[in-house]
């Protein structure tokens, strides 16, 4: 199958690497020239716990390059998501289907602006990595990927079945479901819990259960998360909210994604995440001060980045 990725950082490599691989007919494309050269010249290097390959795989900075492909992955921060998607659409052509597995909500609906929903499959993965430098990776952990379709059409349905056993045979387990608003939303309440307040008071994901007001931070956030959802119908495992406890403690020693931003001076996946709240509840009528105030205070500190 011919695949594009475009964004092609720690995620997009990773997945793109795993497919080629697999001996599928990949491209790799991304805005940052250096890491693009890099690739085409070294390889891109993937280090997994104590061993390191290199895996020959083809890079651009022009998405004329690609050509036409049958399957495009979005892989870019999700402030990045508009303009990545108008990349997508060129290189998927008239039926190529275009799929996003980043964090946070939103970033299927942004696609769908431009790429009818039912090309669309959307999902999320519990593979992690990290980007260490140009054309060089940290596979950091694997876990699954759930995919489905946007538009939950039966045809859609098909397809997330077909790139599900496609992804399988590539080494990424992956599951299709039906639902997959609900299992993107159910990432969201984690991400929403941990991401926000350990960016700003600098902790690693396990010690915001240290104090009980810090998990009555978390709680309210998700709380609020969760009236948004359930207003919108989606439906959630039974313990959601403590899920988010566990997710930090099996994390515990890890900085969140969006602390890793903030450390590095980079913009933040705020506005898709409890950001995406505070404009979700807005406009059904409902208060979330607890995201308002995270979003403001990620927003403020991003703003005065040194
Ligand atoms: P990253 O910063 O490593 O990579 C993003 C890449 O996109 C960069 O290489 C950047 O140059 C490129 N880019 C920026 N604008 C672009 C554009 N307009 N067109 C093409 N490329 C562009 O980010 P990441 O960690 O790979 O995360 C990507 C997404 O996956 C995010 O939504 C993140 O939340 C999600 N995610 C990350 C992990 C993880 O472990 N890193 C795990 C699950 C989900």
């Amino acid at each position: 199958m011919k695949i594009a990725v475009v964004g092609a950082g720690a995620m997009g490599s990773l997945f793109g690497a795993m497919l080629a691989e697999a001996g599928n007919n990949v491209w790799l494309y991304d805005v940052w020239l250096e890491h693009v050269q890099t690739i085409n010249q070294d390889g891109l290097r993937i280090e997994r716990k104590d061993k390191t390959r290199t895996v020959e795989i083809k890079a651009t900075d022009d998405p004329h390059q690609v050509g036409r492909a049958e399957l495009v992955i979005v892989f870019v921060k999700s402030s990045q998501t508009s303009l990545a998607a108008k990349t997508a659409k060129t290189i998927a052509g008239s039926d190529g289907a275009v799929m996003t597995l980043q964090n946070g909500m939103g970033n299927a609906d942004v696609i769908a602006k431009f790429i009818e929903p039912q090309r669309i499959l959307a999902g999320t993965t519990s593979h992690g990595a990290t980007l260490l430098g140009p054309a060089s990776i940290r596979h950091a952990g694997c876990g699954p990927t759930t995919i489905g379709t946007w538009s939950q059409t039966e045809a859609g349905l098909q397809r997330a079945g077909q790139f599900a056993k496609f992804f399988n045979r590539a080494g990424i387990k992956t599951e299709s479901v039906a639902d997959v608003r609900s299992v993107i939303w159910n990432k969201l309440l984690t991400n929403i819990g941990i991401n926000a307040i350990t960016a700003l008071t600098q902790i690693k994901n396990g010690q915001i259960l240290d104090l009980e007001i810090t998990r009555e931070l978390v709680r309210s956030a998700v709380a609020e998360a969760m009236s948004v959802a359930q207003a919108e119908n989606i439906e959630f495992q039974d313990d959601a909210l403590e899920w988010v406890f566990k997710v930090a403690q099996a994390t515990a020693l890890n900085r969140s994604s969006m602390g890793q931003d903030v450390d590095n001076r980079r913009q933040t996946e705020i506005a898709a995440i409890n950001g995406f709240i505070v404009r979700e509840a807005k406009r059904l009528g409902l208060k979330a001060p607890v995201n308002f105030a995270l979003t403001a205070l990620v927003q403020t500190l991003e703003y005065h980045y040194k």
